[in-house]
C-alpha cells in the first residue's frame, strides 16, 4: 500500500469515527438543567405548579430529540441554516411563517430548518393549553418549548457548517454543546433573576437566533486556533460510555476551549434559562393568568414510545462524541438513536488503521 493510499485509508477511518455519533442539541445534560433552572425564575402564581412537576419538566426536556429520528417533520424544528440564504440573511429572513412560505416555499424552508418559526408555534400551543387549563398539555408543551429555546441558543444550530464539516472541524457540535457543559456546568452561575413578560415573543426568538448566529465565527475560530497550538496527542482521550470505549475531547482541550471562548457556553446557557422562564410566563399572561394550582391531579402525559424510521436515520448527524444509548421513558433503548452500535462498527477500523500504520500519531 502506497503512502497516499495509507493516508486516504486513515482519513477514512477517522471520518468514520467522527461520523459515528449523532447529536442531540445541548446534550441531554444541558437541556435538562435548563428546563429545571427556569422553574425557579417563575412568579409565585406559577412556581408552585411547576415545582410540583419539576421532575417531569426536567426529564422530558429531551422529548423533541427522542422524536427526531422517528417523527417526520420533527428534525427541522431544531435548527436554522441561516447562511443557506446568503450572507446577512439572518437579519432579513421573514419573521412570520406565512411570509417565509410565500417567499421561499415550505419545502425549501424545511430543508434548511424552521426553528424560529416552529418555536413560536410551540409557544402558541402553550398559550392554548393554558387557556384550556389542560394540565397534561401544559406540562408536555412547556418541556418541549424549553428544548426548542435551548436549541436556538446553540450557535451551531444556525449554520450549514453545523458540525464543522465544512472547515475540517468535524465533531465540534457535540464538543461545544455537550462536552463543555457536562464537564464544566457544575460551576456555572445559573441564578438569572425573575421571569419577564415579553412584549414581542416572536421577535425575541429571532433576537436569540441572531445572537447565536453572530457567535458562530468565534465558535469555529477559537477551536481552529487552539487546535493549531495544542499538542495533537492530547486533544482527545477515551472514556467509557455505555460500556463502549469512546473517543472524546480531552479535559485539557475542553478547558482551554472554554477559556478561549471566555465563558460563551455559560452565557448562552444563562440566556436560554432566562428566555425559557420568560416564555412560560408570557404564555401564562397571554392565556389570561389561569389558576395553575387547581388543575386537578391528572398525571402528565407520558411521552409516546417512538419507533425510528429508516428514512430519517441519517438526517443531520451533528455528532456529540458518543453519549451512549438514549433511554426512553420506560428504560428501553431506541435502536436508531443509540451511538454504541455505530461506534462498535468504527472502533475496530481505527485499530486496524493503527496496526497497518503503527507510526501514525496516536489519537489518544
Ligand atoms: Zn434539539
Amino acid at each position: 500500500m502506497g503512502k497516499f493510499q495509507l493516508l486516504l485509508w486513515c482519513t477514512l477511518c477517522l471520518a468514520l469515527i467522527a461520523s459515528s455519533e449523532p447529536g442531540y442539541a445541548w446534550g441531554f445534560y444541558a437541556h435538562k438543567k435548563i428546563n429545571r433552572q427556569a422553574v425557579f425564575s417563575l412568579p409565585p402564581e406559577m412556581i408552585g405548579f411547576f415545582k410540583a412537576n419539576i421532575t417531569y419538566i426536567t426529564e422530558n426536556a429531551v422529548n423533541p430529540d427522542r422524536r427526531r429520528y422517528a417523527v417526520k417533520g420533527e428534525a427541522e424544528k431544531h435548527f436554522l441554516d441561516a447562511d443557506a440564504y446568503g450572507d446577512s440573511a439572518i437579519y432579513l429572513l421573514p419573521r412570520y411563517w406565512s411570509a417565509a412560505v410565500e417567499q421561499y416555499g415550505e419545502e425549501h424552508l424545511r430543508e434548511h430548518g424552521i426553528a424560529p418559526w416552529s418555536t413560536y408555534q410551540t409557544f402558541l400551543q402553550l398559550i392554548r393549553a393554558m387557556q384550556a387549563k389542560d394540565k397534561k398539555a401544559i406540562l408536555r408543551i412547556s418541556a418541549d418549548l424549553g428544548h426548542y429555546i435551548g436549541d436556538i441558543h446553540v450557535p451551531l444550530h444556525t449554520t450549514m457548517n453545523y458540525n464543522g464539516q465544512l472547515t475540517g472541524q468535524y465533531g465540534i457540535h457535540g464538543f461545544w454543546e455537550s462536552r463543555i457543559p457536562e464537564l464544566l456546568a457544575e460551576d456555572y452561575d445559573f441564578l438569572i433573576g425573575k421571569a419577564d413578560y415579553l412584549e414581542q415573543p416572536q421577535l425575541a426568538i429571532w433576537d436569540a437566533v441572531i445572537r447565536s448566529h453572530e457567535a458562530v465565527d468565534s465558535v469555529l475560530l477559537f477551536e481552529k486556533q487552539l487546535d493549531a497550538n495544542f499538542p495533537q496527542n492530547k486533544k482527545f482521550s477515551f472514556e467509557e460510555r455505555g460500556g463502549i470505549n469512546t473517543r472524546v475531547y480531552s479535559k485539557g482541550f475542553t478547558i482551554a476551549y472554554h477559556q478561549a471562548l471566555q465563558g460563551q457556553v455559560e452565557r448562552q446557557m444563562r440566556s436560554t434559562i432566562k428566555m425559557v422562564a420568560d416564555m412560560w410566563y408570557t404564555a401564562w399572561i397571554l392565556a389570561g393568568q389561569p389558576d395553575l394550582n387547581n388543575l386537578g391531579d391528572q398525571a402528565p402525559l407520558e411521552e409516546e414510545e417512538h419507533e425510528p424510521l429508516e428514512e430519517l436515520k441519517n438526517i443531520r448527524n451533528e455528532g456529540d462524541q458518543g453519549k451512549g444509548p438514549i433511554p426512553t421513558q420506560k428504560g428501553k433503548e431506541l435502536p436508531v438513536v443509540t451511538t454504541s452500535s455505530r461506534i462498535q462498527y468504527s472502533w475496530p477500523i481505527l485499530q486496524r488503521c493503527l496496526q497497518i500504520q503503527p507510526h501514525l500519531p496516536p489519537v489518544a
